[in-house]
């Protein structure tokens, strides 16, 4: 019985969610469209095509040393290490907690029921998967789906500030409070963070690079209210301002 309220629960939230996040605005004007392959080929004028395939190959040798890593525990237990994939000349860098068990799977990031909320999200933005890149703070799965430890966190946290130095994205939005403290260096909780840009700073002498952090979609699925939902869009808001991008409208869902 209760089983049967909880699947009722899941597709009243999918249909919902469908309207949230892919109905009633224009997903691409024109403007949009070319506005967009500008931003997915980067930054004119400032990378040429060597400089792509050069950030194409360097992403790639970190995704290889990540397959072959077993800097900590998570590396024996995985079936697939999730580098994290997309545009290396992304304007925006999503990065989350850690593979799940799709992710594990298919050795890809955010495939499972997370990630379609996030292609959700990435689509009310007016954006393609591969306009953007997404990658996680740990590569390989946690068991259970558990919190990284802060050791796993430190092992492999040098592989995603490799990542993005290469990519150099605008923004960074970060998915839920490991991904948030562990690139802002800070404890607060993400009901305190979220909302407004932050900045990541990969060091002395680095530009630092804005990020906005959001809620992990797990969360929101959890969570699932009007008002989460409507932070998150508030949030992918700032990001398309900040980047000038178009704002598709929005159905007020
Ligand atoms: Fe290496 Fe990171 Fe996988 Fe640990 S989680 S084995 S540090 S790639
Ligand atoms: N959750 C994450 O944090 N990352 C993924 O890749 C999938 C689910």
């Amino acid at each position: 019985m209760e089983k049967e309220i909880d699947i009722n629960k899941t597709i009243r939230q999918h249909s919902e969610m469908e309207d949230f996040f892919t109905g009633g605005f224009t997903v691409r004007t024109k403007t949009a469209e070319s506005k967009l392959q500008q931003s997915a080929l980067g930054r004119e004028g400032e990378h040429d095509s060597a400089d792509s395939a050069d950030k194409v190959a360097e992403i790639e040798k970190i995704a290889g040393e990540v397959r072959r890593c077993r800097k900590c525990e998570l590396g024996s237990l995985r079936t697939n290490a999730v580098p994290g994939e997309g545009n290396p000349n992304a304007r925006i860098l999503f990065v989350g907690e850690g593979p799940g068990a799709d992710e594990d799977a298919q050795g890809l990031p955010f495939v499972g029921r997370s990630g379609k909320l996030l292609d959700k999200i990435i689509a009310a933005c007016g954006l393609k998967r591969s306009d953007v890149f997404i990658a996680n703070i740990v590569k390989c799965r946690p068991p259970e789906n558990r919190d990284p430890h802060a050791e796993e966190i430190i092992n492999c946290f040098p592989y995603l500030q490799s990542q993005i130095e290469i990519i150099n994205p605008d923004v960074i939005v970060t998915l839920g409070a490991p991904a948030t403290r562990t690139l802002l260096n800070t404890n607060k909780p993400i009901g305190q963070l979220r909302g407004q840009f932050h900045e990541y700073s990969a060091g002395l002498g680095s530009t630092p690079i804005k990020l906005m952090p959001t809620y992990h979609p797990a969360y929101l699925l959890r969570n699932y209210s009007e008002e989460n939902r409507r932070r998150v869009w508030e949030d992918m808001k700032e990001v398309l301002a900040a980047l000038d991008l178009p704002i598709p409208e929005h159905g007020g869902k």
